[in-house]
């Protein structure tokens, strides 16, 4: 039996003084009704909470985790950048190798600026693609989330699809005047949009994978046709790669599926756990940021040692040869024995994976194809899967609309583990 007295202590005081009591929505389980779990630290692919109890964790801190927790190289570069000095705001060497790593390993980006997370990534490569092109609109796709800067707040993923909402309340009309929203995979609304109003579009931005609807893929034509009439209209790319990037291949998925957008935003694994985000692309472009160019963007801890060290051996570790080999097999291996236990208890659902992410989407027979698709979902069943499994000792995302994902600290013995636990849930749901 679990014991979660100290948990739900921490989130009585929590409540009292952090909104909700937690600083990012989905963490406080609503959706998936239960109560949240608080750590008290993780190794490995586990996690402990503070009543003692262990969890295999598919969440990896929603992403950055792809060592899986304190791997201990990463662990030994933060202490060692710790012991000379947490933060200057004077430049360091550190910075110009994690930006060489990034223009080494991705493809398009020829340029690179570091900022503190992946929303500020998404909203200066915006803000960017605006002041290259002069003009105002921006074209997102539903469900697909980048972040929460305003103009970003209409028809999002991740959060915003978990609370059912549509956008948010302080969000001037005026700003989301400007941003078009319209279904993944839909080639003519695309061309119906630009036909009508492609003079003042600045960018499309887009999850080349979608994440934050659950895993969707794009269809074989659908990033190659988004970089053709792109190109045809003197419309800026975004690859929003936050979660893709060195996930997919360790040029993310522009290198998987050879497609270069003429920016590309970063996140999540380039911290390696630690605040990080980028966005680059071609030198043309990343030359109208401040100082060289007028389109201002800045911050004050940006290129942060610490993170930088983190980052820096993350992605040496990435660039080791195999590693995206094995993480695959293992995620094929799981996402299979997945759907033959879901067979054979007869719990109808559609499994969607690429390389080490994958989410099982309850209630639903064929192919996710896009956000309204995505939301037909059977969230109930979900939230009781996500209870079951927390009671087996596996940590789910807590909400339908996301990924899991599988780490390099993830062995075969752990995947059996989880497979087990999977099993047993299934057997008392069916
Ligand atoms: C997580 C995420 C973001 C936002 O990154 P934060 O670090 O949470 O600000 C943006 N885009 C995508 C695709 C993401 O998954």
């Amino acid at each position: 039996m679990q014991r979660n007295l100290l948990s739900k202590h921490f989130f009585d005081r929590a409540k009292k003084v952090i909104p909700g009591g937690v600083n990012s929505p989905v963490r406080a389980c609503k959706s998936v009704g239960a109560d949240p779990i608080f750590v008290e630290s993780g190794s490995g692919c586990w996690v402990w909470d503070v009543d003692g109890n262990s969890y295999m964790d598919f969440v990896c801190s929603w992403g950055p985790l792809i060592l899986g927790h304190c791997h201990p190289e990463v662990v030994a570069a933060v202490k060692k950048a710790a012991e000379t000095g947490s933060s200057f705001g004077i430049p360091t060497w550190s910075e110009v190798k994690l930006a060489e790593m990034i223009v080494d390993m991705v493809p398009s980006i020829e340029k690179v600026r570091l900022v503190n997370s992946g929303t500020e990534a998404t909203m200066s490569a915006v803000r960017l693609a605006r002041g290259f092109t002069n003009r105002k609109k921006i074209v997102k796709f539903n469900g697909c989330y980048h972040g929460h800067a305003d103009s970003f707040l209409v028809k999002a993923g991740s959060g915003v699809a978990t609370l059912g909402i549509p956008g948010s309340p302080g969000v001037p009309e005026e700003i989301v005047q400007n941003t078009i929203a319209i279904p993944f995979n839909d080639k003519d609304a695309v061309k119906n949009v630009l036909d009508k109003e492609g003079d003042q579009v600045a960018c499309i931005i887009v999850e080349p994978v979608p994440a934050n609807m659950g895993v969707v893929l794009p269809d074989e034509d659908f990033l190659p046709f988004l970089r053709q009439i792109t190109q045809e209209r003197g419309i800026v790319l975004i690859f929003d790669e936050v979660i893709t990037g060195f996930r997919l291949a360790p040029g993310g998925a522009q290198e998987y599926f050879d497609i270069m957008p003429d920016l590309t935003c970063l996140g999540k694994i380039i911290g390696g756990g630690l605040p990080v985000g980028a966005y680059g692309g071609k030198a043309e472009i990343m030359d109208q940021i401040a100082p060289d160019g007028p389109v201002y963007q800045a911050g004050t801890l940006s290129g942060n040692p610490l993170a930088m060290a983190a980052g820096i051996k993350t992605l040496e570790i990435l660039s080791r040869p195999g590693i995206y080999e094995l993480l695959e097999n293992r995620m094929d291996y799981l996402a299979g024995e997945l759907k033959t236990i879901s067979q054979k208890y007869g719990i109808k659902c559609t499994i969607q994976k690429i390389a080490s992410m994958m989410t099982c989407f309850f209630g639903q027979d064929g192919p996710i194809r896009n956000f309204e698709q995505a939301s037909q979902s059977d969230t109930e069943f979900y939230g009781k899967y996500f209870r079951q499994m927390l009671r087996n000792g596996v940590y789910l995302a807590p909400s339908q609309f996301e990924a899991a994902f599988v780490s390099l600290a993830h062995n075969w013995d752990d995947l059996d583990f989880a497979i087990e636990a999977t099993e047993s849930s299934f057997k008392v749901l069916a």
